[in-house]
């Protein structure tokens, strides 16, 4: 499997934001989003294949059982399902962290989903040579059906930019059916502490009405957004 990175920290977003949990981040995404925060995932991949039984090994090293498989896109990834179910034989609460564009039939115990806006699209960045596909790519209602269906818990995880995204989001949930608004989670969208300052209240202030799950982002909060946290 392609790994960038493997490491030990608090789940930084999400309902079980604060738990010490390993991290197996995997490397290559079929989307570009123009702010991604892990650019050496997606617009420059980085990273090596590593064997599975190299994963296991290292994500025992760790004092937690809370692991959280995330990339990149680590759905598109050939072995993902045989991961997360060595992952369940070892015991371990997992949770996946995915676009929501491309189904596997994984074992989690929390469905991270976070279907991406239209603010997401890069229609700047590189000359916009990545916009088209990935304006084509970014929603798939389908596969969101599929992941909330086969999931024991998920959330459904928006990255935010400005209040207007709200209709964006209103129209996606209509479309999706009759869902609980505690998980429906906005999050800032933000790579620095600046920025996550910047939005965060407001963001609160969107889901109150609404019923919706504001959304920290510790990382970047306690350690800046660094790598490896
Ligand atoms: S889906 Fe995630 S990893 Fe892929 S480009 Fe968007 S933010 Fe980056």
């Amino acid at each position: 499997m392609r790994i960038t990175e493997i490491f030990f920290s608090i789940q930084g977003e999400g309902k079980l934001a604060g738990v010490p949990s390993t991290f197996i981040r995997t490397t290559g995404c079929n989307l570009r989003c123009t702010w991604c925060d892990t650019p050496y995932t997606s617009w420059a991949p980085q990273g090596d294949e590593v064997e599975l039984d190299a994963i296991l090994d290292r994500v025992a090293d760790y004092p937690t059982r809370f692991v959280v498989l995330t990339g990149g896109e680590p759905m598109i990834q050939p072995q993902v399902v045989e991961l997360t179910r060595r992952l369940r034989e070892g015991g371990y609460h997992i949770t996946i962290e995915t676009a929501a564009t491309v189904f596997a039939d994984v074992v989690c115990d929390l469905a991270s989903l976070s279907p991406k806006l239209g603010n997401s699209t890069p229609w700047e960045r590189e000359g916009g040579r990545f916009a088209d596909a990935h304006e084509r790519g970014r929603l798939r209602l389908d596969v969101i059906h599929r992941f909330i269906a086969a999931s024991a818990d998920y959330q459904l995880k928006f990255v935010v930019e400005e209040p207007a995204d709200v209709r964006e989001i209103e129209t996606l949930l209509a479309d999706l059916g009759d869902l609980p608004p505690e998980n429906v989670l906005l999050m800032p969208q933000a790579v620095s502490r600046e920025e996550l300052v910047a939005r965060s209240r407001i963001l609160a202030e969107l889901c109150k009405p609404r019923g919706w799950r504001f959304c920290p982002r510790l990382h970047i909060e306690l350690y800046g957004g660094q790598r490896g946290t």
